[in-house]
């Protein structure tokens, strides 16, 4: 950033009887859905004392690139929860997102996000649906690890751990047991993914078996969405990877009644934030029309975890008597259900009424002593197999055929066994239907995969170059226990 970082911290946080809590107003319908809910907040008598921090566009503009200033990080740490409304993230360019960078450097691991139908005060085609989804939020496709490596190959990593997702897994049946939950499911890609989502549905079956009282039970993604899609009500508790997490909690809180209705809680081992599911909306800012509840329902999910279990329930309360009585936003106003369309403030006016009313017909929540969120410290049971060096896969870059060449040369430190486009195998035995591009992937291994040094690669690397190819990367190639560690 352009800002220098300060030698010393210059926020201190007054410890007083009030929790301190960091708030970031946020872009777009951000500042409009956080004054609704942080005024639904202070009419309930929250006890919270208020950091706000600036984050997203405002700090982008100033020209601090990371979109968070360095004193909004001591707050993070001096606070004992973040409230933070949605922020604009440049699409398909400029700097990673902040959402994400903010999840992973603090190690909020766990997003839990409960999309539940409100039928028949919000209209959906799913009046019993009552879905958790445990979406994993530090590793995926979101580590952002991203390389052109050619004119016309554009490469991102998919990074899936066994730490990482015993911890979301373990979450997601301790969240279920907490919560009287009866069944956790999990959904992977595993039948193609078979290393990364293969992993974390392995890790999903050892955990199952530490939890004997809840259910489970494996979808594969494409079939599992569908089915969330059509009959939600088949499932409880979902997690998922990073991706599908981010994608199916999306789908899952507008087929629930709106995307503006269902909050979220980020949570790790030291903080937590919690936020609305939607986004910053920008075509809906500035004109009092967007929803506060699923800002609101993450305030209650705040509450909850500061173990103010009183509190979330008489807002949360007020709130479902509100939707009840058929006081609504836009996005879920329907002639013949909605009673009175809402402007954003209008509605968390109308929140602060029923502070004192329990719904009639939705079912009250009660939360005393029960919904706390856990924060688990979790210990990998990573096993300690033996890995031995047998090979490298080179990667190289040519808009030739390479196929030629490269088999009639002649490698001396270790042998070429493959060459595939894309991961088609091309040689030996390649089909001439194959459509290629201008990335290559040669697999050099050693004889009867015997275990190299790291200078054998060095060497074939070398050899690569002096036969005139370009190479754009390598991976090497393990055993581990005697298992190949490559697809
Ligand atoms: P979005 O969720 O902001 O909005 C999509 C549409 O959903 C809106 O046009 C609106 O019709 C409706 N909607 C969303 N929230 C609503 C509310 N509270 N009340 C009424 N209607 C609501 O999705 P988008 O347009 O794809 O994203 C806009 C920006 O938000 C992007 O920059 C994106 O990266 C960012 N984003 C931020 C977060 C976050 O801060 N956690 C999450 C998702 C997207």
């Amino acid at each position: 950033s352009k800002v220098p970082r300060p030698m010393k911290p210059t926020i201190k946080v007054i410890m007083s009887k009030k929790i301190p809590i960091a708030v970031a107003h946020g872009d777009g319908i951000g500042p409009e859905i956080m004054k609704a809910t942080l005024h639904i907040l202070q009419e309930a008598g929250a006890p919270l004392d208020i950091h706000s921090i600036e984050i997203g566009e405002q700090v982008y503009n100033k020209g601090i690139l990371t979109g968070i200033a360095y004193n909004s990080w001591e707050i993070l740490r001096h606070t004992k929860a973040f409230l933070k409304a949605p922020i604009t993230t440049p699409q398909g360019g400029g700097l990673k997102s902040l959402n994400v960078t903010i999840r992973t450097t603090l190690g909020l691991y766990a997003n839990i996000r409960p999309c539940i139908s409100y039928a028949p005060f919000i209209a959906t085609k799913h009046p019993k649906m009552d879905v958790v989804i445990v979406r994993e939020n530090e590793e995926d496709l979101y580590a952002g690890i991203e390389y052109r490596q050619t004119q016309d190959v554009y490469k991102s990593l998919k990074i899936i751990s066994r730490p990482g997702s015993e911890k979301i897994i373990r979450y997601a049946f301790e969240y279920a047991s907490h919560h009287n939950r009866k069944k956790v499911t999990c959904f992977t890609k595993d039948n193609i993914m078979k290393f990364s989502d293969g992993l974390f549905h392995k890790v999903f079956n050892e955990i199952a078996k530490e939890y004997p009282h809840i259910q489970n039970d494996h979808w594969i993604v494409d079939i599992g969405a569908a089915k969330l899609a059509d009959t939600p009500e088949i499932f409880d508790v979902i997690v998922m990877p990073n991706l599908y997490g981010d994608i199916l909690s999306d789908v899952a809180a507008q087929i629930s009644g709106s995307v503006g209705i269902a909050g979220s809680a980020n949570i790790g081992d030291r903080g937590a934030m919690f936020e609305a599911i939607h986004g910053s909306a920008p075509r809906r800012a500035g004109q009092n029309v967007a929803n506060p509840s699923a800002l609101l329902l993450g305030s209650v999910l705040m509450l909850l975890y500061l173990e103010k279990t009183l509190l979330a329930e008489r807002i949360h309360n007020a709130w479902l008597k509100t939707i009840e009585e058929g006081f609504h936003t836009y996005d879920i106003f329907k002639e013949g259900i909605s009673k009175y369309k809402m402007g954003t403030q209008e509605f968390a006016l109308q929140v602060i009424k029923f502070l004192d009313k329990k719904p009639q017909h939705l079912t009250p929540v009660t939360y005393q002593n029960k919904n706390k969120f856990q924060t688990i410290h979790i210990h990998s049971h990573s096993t300690a197999a033996k890995r031995e060096l047998i090979g490298v896969d080179v990667f190289i870059y040519t808009n030739q055929n390479p196929i030629k060449a490269l088999t009639t040369n002649k490698w001396n430190a270790l042998s070429l066994q493959m060459i595939s486009n894309r991961g088609v195998k091309i040689w030996p035995d390649g089909q001439p239907e194959t459509f290629c591009i201008d990335q290559w992937r040669l697999r050099f291994l050693s004889k009867n995969n015997l275990c190299i040094t790291k200078e054998r690669v060095l060497t074939i690397l070398e050899e690569v170059s002096q036969a005139g190819f370009d190479s754009t990367g390598t991976e090497n190639l393990y055993l581990f226990d005697k298992k190949p560690g490559f697809s």
